[in-house]
């Protein structure tokens, strides 16, 4: 037959907008094309990113064949039993000669759940090693502390997306959601025609433009001050008499001392701590506790060194006004990769099983080796989150295997990354395009792209939707459960190694069963037969997990007391803060919509925005090339000169490579909870740029 079709799901972000994509190969050059589909989250509207989705299935960018570092130094062709032998006997090698922990693997949230969790079990089963973790720690680290420690159960959204349909207010922080996933913004019309959508951001964001005309408030602080702010909130609400003492009393644990935390955050010191005026925040926190509202953060606030406490202070906020477990209100994440719940929930993260269980907990160890069959003993401990697992590449770390993740782009501090990686006795990377990272690999794998596979991803939504294949694959790209089962067959693994997504699914749900994230119940077959299903499952969906109970032994959430004692900036003469963020037409690191015609003929570059009176100060023209340099390194780009962002804070969008690198500029510094990396509060200098 020469037209297929397939009803499947956006490939980029955790929103999973439904579409349908047809193939037809009737003539010799075959067209792809998507179409929406109505579901619940996307209501049938894709964005830019979703509409041109199908270009690269075609692209001429495409690997076909694995690559192999040759002795001149460049990477040629060669074949799969070659490439794979090589892999297997790196492997080996560095085992025997330095020990399982100098193995390590770089995983992905892009990764569907079946790659995800075959992915933990091939690093602790068929390598031996802990190290193992992911870029979602760039991503949802603080938020998934945040919330496992306040509820016991990290689901971005404990609610349907279509619950803020009907809300009155919606407290935004740090998300732009207008330019990463734009028919979500279709879920904020209500709070917008009630005048109440509030946006915390330091720029004039597109987003943050919704709120104009009398939809709402655009809350403008100093950037890294998300904290004050959150602590200044509740101070007002508990001291003006706005909190649920009800439902304090009979739904959390903790609250006195919360209250005494907040004590000193009284208006004024908040104000003058943050920029915000006295009367805006009590309009806020009035607001707030009028009925009907929600409370969503997104990367802004939490990629910070304080990023859990920043998120915990959003929920302890959102607590005390009784918002969580109940319908009509609420506390959520807005996670940000296509599988970014998914992927944390399947063993990718350095300290976690199957099923979003502790890999310390002897118990879960138990029930997850029986599922695989091996002894719970020889499972390894847990390793070290990604920002360390990087800073060990070429000293404890000899060889490396990256899936889905462009970790020269996305990491904080590239430079100083890009010397590791290159120190590393052997860098394996799995992609569908030489993306910079699988440039400085000694063996590039060809993967499969989301529409020539199936399988299953998590939404923001935990709801957990099948991606199904529409067109066979290119000749030459495999599969990276195929990899993973012949590295293992080559290595003598124990345990089985299914290619299979159906099976590897029943297999990742009995690994689940009775954890947290609870997939048992769940199969492809049941998936495709229609049915809601959000996690945990067992036996029924729980789109609304809190409703009569949180997750923790008590059935309480935890009021958590968190201070705002961000630390000092280290860079010596820098005066202003880079904040990163994104562009609508392009997708993280780029990997995939910088190859997209349309996307990158629409944003090509990127483009520091400036305020006009730092601008003239420092003699910089709209569209003039400047340099952006702090003790780490430079980054060029055209200035955008705009009031839409505050005289002491300039912006990057971070999915460029090269010279307009914005990670050249970040720190390797982390929350010392999530081990999140500081993306938002980075100081630099800018220049006129010399070589102009
Ligand atoms: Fe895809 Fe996200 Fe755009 Fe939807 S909003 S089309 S999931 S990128």
């Amino acid at each position: 037959m020469s037209m297929s079709s397939a009803d499947t799901h956006c490939p980029y972000c955790a929103l999973q907008c439904a579409m349908t994509v047809l193939h037809d190969a009737s003539s010799d050059d075959a067209v792809t094309t998507v179409t929406g589909r109505d579901f619940p989250t996307n209501r049938g509207g894709l964005c830019a990113k979703g509409w041109t989705s199908a270009e690269l299935l075609a692209s001429p960018h495409r690997l076909r064949m694995p690559l192999m570092r040759q002795s001149n130094g460049t990477l040629a062709e060669t074949t799969w039993d070659e490439a794979l032998d090589a892999v297997a006997a790196a492997f080996r090698d560095t085992k025997a000669t330095h020990g399982p922990d100098a193995n390590a693997i770089f995983g992905g949230g892009g990764l569907t759940n079946e790659k995800a969790y075959q992915l933990g079990k091939f690093a602790r089963v068929a390598l031996g090693t802990s190290r193992i973790d992911y870029n979602g720690r760039f991503c949802m680290s603080s938020a998934a502390a945040a919330s496992n420690r306040a509820f016991g159960m990290d689901r971005g959204l404990p609610f349907p997306v279509t619950d803020l349909d009907d809300a009155r207010t919606i407290l935004l922080l740090g998300s732009n959601v207008a330019a990463t996933m734009p028919p979500f913004l279709a879920h904020l019309a209500g709070a917008r025609a009630a005048g109440g959508l509030i946006v915390v951001d330091p720029r004039r964001s597109a987003t943050a433009r919704l709120t104009e005309d009398g939809a709402g408030t655009h809350l403008q602080p100093a950037p890294g001050t998300d904290l004050p702010l959150l602590l200044g909130l509740t101070h007002i609400v508990i001291a003006e008499g706005l909190a649920d003492r009800a439902y304090i009393e009979e739904r959390t644990a903790g609250f006195d001392a919360l209250r005494r935390s907040v004590a000193q955050w009284w208006p004024e010191r908040t104000s003058s701590t943050t920029g915000i005026p006295v009367a805006q925040l009590r309009e806020t926190a009035r607001r707030l506790a009028a009925g009907g509202a929600y409370i969503l953060t997104g990367r802004g606030v939490e990629q910070h060194v304080d990023g859990t406490a920043t998120a915990t202070a959003a929920i302890n906020l959102a607590l005390v006004l009784g918002l969580v477990g109940r319908e009509g209100s609420g506390y959520g994440t807005l996670t940000g990769q296509g599988n970014g719940q998914g992927g944390r929930e399947h063993g990718q993260k350095a300290d976690q099983l199957p099923g979003y269980r502790s890999i310390r907990d002897p118990e879960a160890r138990r029930h997850v080796a029986g599922v695989w069959g091996v002894d719970p003993d020889e499972l390894p401990d847990a390793g070290i989150p990604a920002t360390a697992l990087l800073g060990e590449l070429g000293g404890p770390v000899k060889t490396l295997l990256v899936a889905g993740s462009n970790v020269v782009v996305s990491a904080p501090d590239v430079d100083a990354l890009r010397e590791r990686l290159q120190a590393l006795d052997a860098l394996v990377v799995c992609d569908f395009f030489l993306s910079e990272t699988a440039e400085l690999a000694d063996i590039v794998l060809p993967v499969l792209q989301w529409a020539e596979e199936e399988g299953t991803m998590t939404s923001l939504e935990g709801r957990v939707v099948r991606r199904r294949r529409a067109l066979a694959a290119p000749d030459g790209a495999r599969s990276e459960l195929w990899i993973m089962s012949e590295i293992a067959r080559r290595l003598g693994a124990a345990s089985t190694w299914s290619t299979d997504p159906a099976e590897v699914f029943d297999e990742l749900a009995r690994a689940s069963e009775g954890g947290v994230a609870d997939y048992s119940g769940l199969s492809h077959a049941l998936l495709d037969t229609g049915i809601e299903a959000y996690w945990p499952y067992r036996s029924e969906s729980t789109p609304r997990p809190f409703t009569e109970r949180f997750a923790h032994a008590d059935g309480r959430a935890k009021l958590v007391p968190v201070d705002a004692t961000p630390p000092a900036p280290t860079d010596r003469g820098a005066e202003l803060t880079l904040v990163t963020g994104r562009y609508l037409q392009q997708y993280q690191s780029g990997t995939q919509t910088r190859r997209v015609a349309e996307l990158n003929g629409a944003r090509p570059e990127a483009r520091l925005e400036i305020h006009p009176a730092t601008a003239s100060r420092l003699g910089i023209r709209e569209g003039a090339l400047v340099a952006v340099s702090n003790e780490r390194g430079t980054v060029k780009a055209r200035a955008s000169v705009t009031t839409d962002i505050r005289h002491d804070t300039v912006f990057l969008p971070f999915h460029y490579a090269g010279d307009e690198c914005a990670n050249r500029l970040t720190e390797a510094i982390v929350d010392p909870t999530s081990a999140m990396p500081e993306f938002k509060r980075t100081r630099v200098m800018v220049a006129p740029d010399a070589g102009i």
